[in-house]
C-alpha cells in the first residue's frame, strides 16, 4: 500500500481496481472472546473506509493518529470485514462471483489463511446456526441450478479432503457414493468431516488445526452451441481452511510436531510461491513443491474448462491463453481497420496527385 502511496499520493483501492485484478484479499475481524476481555485485552485493529486496516497497539485515539503515519502499520485491502459482519455479507463479498464463474466452467479458489484461533474455521465452515463460506457457497450453488432455465442435467460433485502431514485424507466416508438432496445434510457432512480433521493441542491454542481442509465443489452440465453441437463444461470452486499460520513459530521443536510444522509450512510456502509466480505472470508455476498446491494445480490459475476433446471430456484450456488468443483477435481487426484506412488515404492521396498533375499540365488560357 505505502508502495502505491508513494508513487501516487491519490492512491486507493478502487472499484475497477478490484474488478481487474485476479487475487482478491480481504480481511475480517472477529469479535474478541470472553477469555480476553477478561484478560482485560483490546481489539488493535482499526478499519478506516471500508478496506484499509491501521494496527493500533492498544487501541485508542493517540495511538491510532500516531501510528497511522508511521509505515508498516496500515494495510490496504478490497475489503475489511469489522467483528460484527453476518456471514452473509462475508460470502457475499469474496465468493458469490466466484460461484457464478464456476457455473460458467470457470475454476477459482478461496483460501482462508490466519494464526490459530484467528476465525478460519468459523469463517470457512461455520456452525450449524451461522453457517460460513462453504455452506453459503454450496447452497448458492444449488439455487443457481435451480433459476436456470435449462434443462437439469447438471452433475454437482463434492469432495472434504485434508492434507495433513503432506497426505491427502478423505473427510467424507471414502468409498461410499454420496447422495445430497438437502442443505441440512451438506452441512451435516460438512461437520462431520470437520470432526474427522487431524487435531492436537499445541503450545500455542488447545484447538489447534493442524491440517489443511478442501472442499471442492465441481459443477458439470451440457449447453449446445450455435451449430447445436453438445459442450461439456465443467466449473471448479476450492474452499480451503489452512492449518495455523503461526505453526514453524510456535512449536515444540523435539516432537513429531516440529515435522508437522515444517509440513504445514512448506504448503504454506509453496502456495505463496505458486501465488507470487501467477501474480508476476512467469511461465512455470512451481505446483509440484506441495501436496496442497497440487491439489488446486487446476484452481489457482484461472483454468476454465469449456472445451470438449474427441471423448467428450473437458479439455483444460488456461485462460492465459485464451487472454492472448483474444488479444491476438484484437490487433488483428484494429490492424484490419488501419489497412483499410491506409488504403483510403493512398486513394485519396493518388487522386490529388492526378489533380495537381492535370492542373499543371494543361496549357495556361491565353488571352
Ligand atoms: P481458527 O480456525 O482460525 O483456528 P476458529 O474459527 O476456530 O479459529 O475460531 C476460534 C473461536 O473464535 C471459535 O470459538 C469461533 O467460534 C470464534 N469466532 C471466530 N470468528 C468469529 C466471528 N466472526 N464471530 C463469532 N465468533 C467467532
Ligand atoms: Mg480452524
Amino acid at each position: 500500500y505505502e508502495h502505491h502511496k508513494q508513487k501516487n499520493p491519490s492512491f486507493r483501492f478502487q472499484e475497477t481496481e478490484k474488478k481487474w485484478s485476479r487475487i482478491h484479499v480481504f480481511v475480517r475481524v472477529r469479535p474478541m472472546w470472553k477469555k480476553e476481555n477478561e484478560a482485560g485485552s483490546r481489539c488493535c485493529v482499526r478499519i478506516v473506509n471500508g478496506c484499509e486496516v491501521y494496527l493500533t497497539e492498544f487501541g485508542n485515539e493517540n495511538d491510532y493518529l500516531r501510528l497511522k503515519r508511521l509505515k508498516g502499520r496500515h494495510f490496504a485491502f478490497d475489503a475489511s470485514f469489522s467483528d460484527s459482519a453476518t456471514q452473509l455479507h462475508v460470502y457475499s463479498t469474496t465468493t458469490s462471483e466466484l460461484v457464478e464463474a464456476v457455473l460458467q466452467g470457470r475454476n477459482g479458489s478461496v483460501f482462508c489463511y490466519g494464526a490459530t484461533g484467528a476465525g478460519k474455521t468459523f469463517t470457512m465452515l461455520g456452525t450449524v446456526e451461522n453457517p460460513g463460506v462453504m455452506m453459503l457457497a454450496i447452497k448458492d450453488v444449488f439455487s443457481k441450478i435451480g433459476q436456470r432455465s435449462c434443462d437439469g442435467n447438471h452433475v454437482v460433485h463434492l469432495s472434504y479432503l485434508e492434507v495433513y502431514n503432506e497426505t491427502v485424507r478423505d473427510l467424507l466416508s471414502p468409498g461410499r457414493p454420496l447422495v445430497l438432496r438437502e442443505d441440512k445434510q451438506v452441512m451435516m457432512l460438512l461437520q462431520q468431516g470437520n470432526q474427522n480433521r487431524t487435531t492436537e493441542p499445541t503450545r500455542a491454542n488447545e484447538t489447534s488445526s493442524r491440517s489443511h481442509a478442501i472442499l471442492q465443489v465441481v459443477v458439470q452440465y451440457r449447453v449446445r452451441d450455435a451449430a447445436m453441437n453438445i459442450i461439456n463444461r465443467a466449473g471448479k470452486l476450492s474452499l480451503i481452511d489452512l492449518a495455523g499460520s503461526e505453526r514453524a513459530l510456535f512449536t515444540d521443536h523435539r516432537t513429531v510436531r516440529s515435522v508437522e510444522g515444517a509440513n504445514i509450512n512448506r504448503s504454506l510456502l509453496a502456495l505463496s510461491s505458486c501465488i507470487n509466480a501467477l501474480v508476476e505472470g512467469k511461465k512455470h508455476i512451481p505446483y509440484r513443491n506441495s501436496k496442497l498446491t497440487q491439489l488446486l494445480k487446476d484452481s489457482l490459475g484461472g483454468i476454465c474448462n469449456t472445451a470438449t476433446d474427441t471423448n467428450g471430456d473437458p479439455v483444460l484450456v488456461p485462460e492465459t491463453k485464451i487472454d492472448q488468443a483474444k488479444l491476438v483477435l484484437e490487433l488483428e481487426k484494429e490492424n484490419r481497420e488501419l489497412r483499410i484506412q491506409l488504403a483510403r488515404q493512398q486513394q485519396k492521396l493518388l487522386t490529388l496527385q492526378a489533380q495537381l498533375l492535370a492542373a499543371n499540365s494543361s496549357p495556361t488560357p491565353t488571352a
